[in-house]
């Protein structure tokens, strides 16, 4: 069954009519959501920590952040727009008990409330709307007249409304211009993880690392090795973007077109396929989301040790080097230091 999809004309403004809507956090998604929601006629106040740019940054932009607790009992509508990893804390300490019977409870990705660290209160409704784009894109598509697609999913039980006020949301942030998915918290949490880890962060990144030390073991210049693993993915991705894989193929040439149907299917194979479908089986149990959990309990030990070790890899030096050179990409660097 195809699934179902809201454009602009299934969303009302009018459901948040009348309502406060508090975005806590003035990051990526924050900075995006609030400014979006504000340019639609939306009440939007802000709750952000003073002390660092996006406190800054959230006065420049006009709004007057409070702390947290306060910003969740002055609203209606609540949307914890923090680090994934620090929310169950917060929600516990700050959030939860400023919360009242008939408050929507939000968030851009169901991690939390889908692995139990963000529980809604009772009268409360989860509620989902998560933009398939960073934080930038979202405020510069919606600049533009246009809008980043989301995905809209509702907690059990929750109400009609709730979802009215979820697609007027879509709607207040230019979701419903790009199609609004519907889904629910297990499916939005378990293939976002998944596409992260064995694609998009994850896959890729070790493909690309493993197959530029192949070249430099054989004693190919890491430069070539550079351009050919790393950079030149982005010319493939972007055929993908636009076209899929029959447009990348009918870009590239023939001989590349071959070297990929024959060579591919040996660099993954069944036993990738195996260890895809274990990782997958680590996300639906919650494994994954407890050594996530007790990994930052624990003050991120092996997350910070992994990030040094990966910051100061070969490919990473080279890469720094030669893009600085390259003007017209738009370089940006890491601090790198131990
Ligand atoms: P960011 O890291 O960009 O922003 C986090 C915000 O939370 C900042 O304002 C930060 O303030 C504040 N913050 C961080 N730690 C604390 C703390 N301990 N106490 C109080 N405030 C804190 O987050 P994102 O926008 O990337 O992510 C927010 C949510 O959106 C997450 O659930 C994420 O999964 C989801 N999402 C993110 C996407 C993205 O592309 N970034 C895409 C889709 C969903 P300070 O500046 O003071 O540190
Ligand atoms: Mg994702």
């Amino acid at each position: 069954m195809p699934a179902k999809v809201y454009y602009d004309s299934d969303a009302d403004l009018s459901a948040l009519k009348g309502k406060t809507i508090a975005i806590l956090g003035y990051g990526s998604q924050g900075h995006a959501q609030a400014q979006n929601l504000r340019d639609s006629g939306c009440t939007v106040i802000i709750g952000q920590r003073p002390g660092g740019p996006n406190y800054d940054l959230a006065r420049e932009h006009g709004f007057d952040p409070k702390p947290i607790d306060e910003a969740t009992r002055d609203a209606d509508i609540v949307n914890i727009l923090l680090p994934d990893e620090v929310q169950g804390d917060l929600y516990r300490a700050r959030i939860r008990d400023n919360l009242r019977p008939g408050n929507v409870l939000m968030c851009s990705h169901g991690f939390n409330i889908h692995f139990d660290q963000v529980r809604p209160p009772a009268g409360v409704d989860g509620l989902l709307v998560a933009p398939k784009g960073p934080g930038h894109l979202v405020r510069s598509e919606f600049v533009r007249g246009g809008g980043v697609p989301c995905l809209i999913a509702m907690s059990d039980g929750a109400s009609d409304e709730t979802l009215r006020i979820g697609l007027a949301y879509a709607k207040g942030i230019g979701g419903t211009r790009g199609g609004v998915i519907r889904t629910t918290f297990a499916e939005e949490t378990e293939t976002d993880l998944f596409g992260e880890q064995v694609v998009l962060c994850g896959g890729v990144s070790e493909l690309v690392k493993s197959a530029f030390q192949t070249l430099v073991d054989a004693g190919y210049q890491p430069e070539m090795a550079y351009f050919e693993c790393m950079h030149e993915l982005k010319l493939i991705v972007d055929l993908f973007y636009q076209g899929g894989l029959s447009y990348m193929r009918y870009s590239v040439s023939n001989t590349a077109e071959f070297g990929d149907y024959t060579r591919g299917p040996r660099i993954v194979t069944e036993e990738t396929r195996k260890e895809m479908r274990r990782i997958l089986d680590e996300i639906q149990t919650g494994k994954f989301a407890r050594e996530w959990i007790l990994e930052n309990r624990a003050g991120a030990p092996v997350f910070q040790a992994m990030r040094r070790r990966d910051r100061n890899l070969e490919i990473e030096k080279v890469g720094r080097r030669l893009r600085r050179l390259m003007t017209w990409i738009n370089a940006k660097e890491v601090d790198s230091s131990p």
